[in-house]
């Protein structure tokens, strides 16, 4: 059964303010969890970085020293330029979908 356009709207609607809540927990998370740390506190990034801390007996593999007291964005060292244009990106999206989602209520 094709749904009414209101029912569309709606399902629409819906999937809109689920995407905004993931997109703001993710970004709520990033701030203080790296998405390179896995759950044994290892880096698994492929690029240099300054809370990356050397393991003894392990040449290729490191920890990660960053505290999640800080926003640990800056310390990647392969394109601090990206980390802004991330921002912009991220919050463009975000605004988008707080203003998509106004005008269909
Ligand atoms: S060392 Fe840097 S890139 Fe690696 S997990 Fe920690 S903050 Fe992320």
């Amino acid at each position: 059964m094709t749904p009414s356009t209101e029912e569309f709207q709606e399902r629409l609607d819906r999937i809109n303010s689920i995407f905004t809540a993931i997109l703001d927990r993710a970004e709520e998370s990033s701030l203080t969890r790296c998405p390179y740390r896995d759950s044994q506190d290892l880096c698994t990034a492929l690029f240099s970085c300054r809370n990356q801390v050397s393991i003894a007996g392990k040449p290729d593999s490191f920890s990660c020293s960053h505290d999640g007291s800080f926003d640990y964005r800056p310390a990647w060292e392969s394109n601090p330029k990206g980390w802004k244009r991330m921002q912009e990106t991220t919050a463009a999206i975000r605004d988008e979908a707080l203003k998509n989602r106004r005008s269909s209520n």
